[in-house]
């Protein structure tokens, strides 16, 4: 272990400051914080600690580009080929990019290059092909009048982000905003940085005009807290935790902004007795493995049929067994580390939990290594829906396993969360498929497949996992406002 470690070569660092207003700047106060490589636990920059000043610099900054800059005038379509631009120099910096991430996030190089770096440039194409059809409609009304709707931009957005996907969760939520004409005050999660204020560099160097895009690092409740309850912002779009989202929710209620939320899952994913068993088994092992399981979709609640569990057990822990754990930096690396301490803690005492309550372990159950924060990919069999692992989101590498019989028992078994973001079902049976589709109280329902993912495809969750949709062209009502225009004709 303590020789791979060895090999990892510090991508270069370039951005550790705030973005505003198109400048580099420290936090007002002076102070940073440690951007810790997750592999290593060793420090990578230190980066500027923006809080409620460095928050009111940006606002006022996306405000003077909203109100007076040239973003809000400019034709759509001009709006489009700088975002399209952005994404070109993306593609030009794929690698250091995905190096980076790699660095900063733990997650795969590979990885970051093969599936998040590809999904960031198709999201910010596909809403710059969105900015010049974003219109409104003529409305036949009562009377000699005539009505008509403007879709306008709904102005300064705040947007918080998580770290399991830092670069992938600032195109989710750069995309559309800029596509619609808002301006944005973007804070990405303290834990990872490095790749978000790289992007902002990108953009300005794309031709983006100063101010549109401002980042500013820091703390959830300072700098996010600032960010949320400030005036001068028109929208706050969040992904993280259900628990922040109500804070969050209680902070926005002074100034009544808008509010879309993507928050966690304990998503069910069903292996039927006449699904192909090896194809399924990849499905549940990938659906649950990726990102080192620190997903909001994964698949963590893996319900077989009772007529092939055995077989299908028996499949999941050989692909476990088989995976391969280490230096995220290596080429064929397919699971790094978890992204901090506190993660590693709190997966570490769910894996115990799942012990004490009973479940068996069939494979994994501590950690790797003796440096970085590193754990097995874990799989607990025998899984009950009131043990603690059954209900709670882990965000780790830890599969439950449950055993089902009965058809309609297993859609209620599968509802039975308070989140529904995403849901799957392995059959051959398509009558099954569209039934459990129908049935299950999630936002996106996978049949024979597992997180995938595509720009014009709406995500976002029922019930705790998230108020509204980001993606496809319902991620652009999110920031947009209706404006009805009726002139009398007589
Ligand atoms: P996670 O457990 O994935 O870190 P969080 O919901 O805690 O999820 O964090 C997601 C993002 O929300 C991060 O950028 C974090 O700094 C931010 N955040 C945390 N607390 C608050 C808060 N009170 N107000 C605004 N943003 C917050």
């Amino acid at each position: 272990m303590a020789t791979v470690i060895e090999t990892i070569q510090a991508p270069q660092v370039q951005h550790t400051e705030c973005f505003i207003g198109g400048k580099w700047l420290p936090a007002a106060s002076g102070k940073t914080f440690a951007t810790i490589n997750p592999a290593t636990e060793e420090t990578i920059a230190e980066v500027a600690e923006g809080d409620q000043a460095d928050i009111d610099l940006a606002v006022d900054a996306a405000r003077k580009a909203f109100d007076q800059g040239p973003w809000g005038r400019m034709d759509a379509r001009d709006r489009g080929r700088l975002m399209y631009r952005l994404a070109d120099l993306i593609e030009e910096e794929i690698d250091e990019l995905a190096a980076l991430e790699s660095f900063d996030n733990g997650k795969p190089v590979s990885v970051a290059r093969a599936a998040d770096l590809p999904l960031v440039i198709d999201c910010l194409r596909y809403y710059a092909g969105f900015a010049d059809k974003i219109h409104g409609s003529t409305i036949p009304v009562r009377g000699n009048y005539f009505t008509y709707t403007r879709k306008e931009p709904v102005g300064v957005a705040g947007q918080i982000i998580p770290w399991n996907f830092p670069m992938l969760m600032t195109a989710w939520k750069w995309g559309p905003a800029l596509a619609a004409g808002c301006t944005i005050v973007m804070k990405p999660a303290e834990q990872t940085p490095l790749t978000c204020l790289r992007m902002a560099q990108l953009a300005q160097d794309a031709g983006i005009p100063d101010g549109v895009i401002n980042v500013v690092p820091g703390y959830g409740p300072t700098a996010g807290g600032a960010l949320v309850k400030h005036p001068g912002v028109d929208k706050i779009a969040f992904t993280g935790e259900d628990r922040t989202a109500k804070i969050i929710m209680r902070n926005a209620a002074d100034s009544l902004k808008r509010l879309t939320f993507e928050l966690g899952g304990k998503s069910p994913n069903v292996i039927l007795a006449d699904a192909d068993l090896d194809a399924a088994a990849a499905g549940a092992h990938f659906g649950l493995f990726f990102n080192q399981g620190q997903c909001c979709c994964a698949g963590s609640r893996v319900f077989v049929d009772e007529r092939v569990h055995d077989e299908f057990v028996d499949k999941l822990k050989d692909l476990a067994t088989n995976r391969k754990l280490g230096n995220p930096l290596c080429q064929d690396t397919e699971q790094g580390p978890q992204i901090d301490q506190a993660q590693f803690d709190k997966i570490l005492s769910y894996i115990d939990k799942g012990n004490a309550e009973g479940a068996r372990c069939v494979v994994g159950g501590k950690r790797f290594g003796d440096k970085g924060y590193f754990i097995e990919q874990t799989i607990f069999d025998g899984v009950t829906d009131d043990m603690a692992i059954a209900q709670d989101e882990i965000f780790g590498p830890v599969m439950s396993v449950l055993k089902y019989k009965d058809w309609d028992e297993l859609i209620d078994r599968a509802n039975q969360t308070f989140y529904g973001l995403a849901a799957a079902v392995w059959t051959s049976n398509v009558g099954k498929a569209h039934d459990f589709a129908r049935r299950v109280r999630a936002g996106t329902i996978w049949v024979n497949c597992y997180d995938v993912f595509d720009a014009a495809a709406p995500f976002g969750g029922f019930k705790m996992s998230g108020q509204g949709r980001e993606l496809g062209e319902e991620g652009l009502r999110a920031y947009s406002e209706t404006k009805t225009v009726t002139i009398n004709l007589s």
